[in-house]
């Protein structure tokens, strides 16, 4: 697993990070995660209306439309056909997308969940997953890989899957209870849990391959002046949109 250090990249009042690599070697894709925003605008757009927020940045990425579930911190993954993108993608309870249509924006709301960005050249395919402790230890990554192998033809080992910026095993710290939901050796009392490492080793076990796999260097914590941190700023409300899209 390599650890990357995102790019900043302008967006209008957003401030995006964009894999370095992933912008060269994926030219057929858009990905990013905005951090804290960058003017009065982009602060409304974070705290308010969470559609609006995610469709600015569709807006911006020039797609056609922003799909954004309802999340639950379960496994559930949605599918997003070519030929379905009317009214039933509104309201949709997923925590993880999957998509071969172009210019529809898969986006997930996180703020300490990892962010977990798939993208397959070969097949032109692309998904994003919500991971938090509880969809983790509910097997979504696992749901949203096998999904995009029964619906998109996607082999797991052809994948690349980047854990995007989210709080750090040094700043995450989680009762035994969490440890056993994870099947990890649990801690007689709290302990420290790297969620990331975790589900880069579920995605191995996948069959992804270790080279095609990479975590964010950033901690949405320790990083405070460019994310927004769920317990770093006592259940704050503001939240990062992570997106992934087909051009
Ligand atoms: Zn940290």
């Amino acid at each position: 697993m390599q650890v990357v250090r995102e790019v900043q990249e302008r967006w209008g009042p957003f401030t995006v990070y964009v894999h370095p690599a992933w912008r060269v070697d994926f030219p057929f894709a858009v990905h990013g995660i905005t951090g804290r925003p960058r003017t009065p605008q982009g602060e409304r757009l974070v705290l308010g209306d969470r559609d609006a927020f995610v469709w600015e940045l569709g807006r911006l990425a020039r797609l056609d439309r922003m799909v954004r579930p309802e999340q639950v911190h379960g496994a559930e993954v949605l599918v997003v056909h070519p030929d379905r993108l009317g009214s039933e993608l509104d309201g949709a309870t997923a925590d993880a997308l999957i998509t071969g249509a172009p210019r529809v924006g898969l986006a997930v709301l996180v703020a300490d969940c990892v962010p977990v960005f798939l993208v397959d050249a070969r097949r032109r395919a692309a998904g994003i997953v919500h991971a938090g402790w509880r969809g983790t230890a509910a097997g979504v990554l696992e749901a949203a890989v096998e999904a995009m192998r029964a619906d998109l033809g996607v082999e797991p080992s052809e994948l690349h899957v980047h854990l995007g910026p989210s709080i750090c095993g040094r700043c995450y710290e989680v009762g035994p209870e969490v440890f056993e939901a994870l099947g990890l050796p649990a801690p007689p009392h709290r302990g420290f849990l790297d969620l990331a490492d975790v589900l880069a080793a579920r995605g191995e076990a996948l069959g992804v391959r270790p080279d095609r796999v990479s975590r964010s260097a950033y901690c949405t914590r320790c990083d405070a002046e460019r994310f927004h941190s769920y317990r770093g700023e006592a259940g704050t409300s503001a939240r990062m949109a992570a997106f992934v899209a087909l051009r």
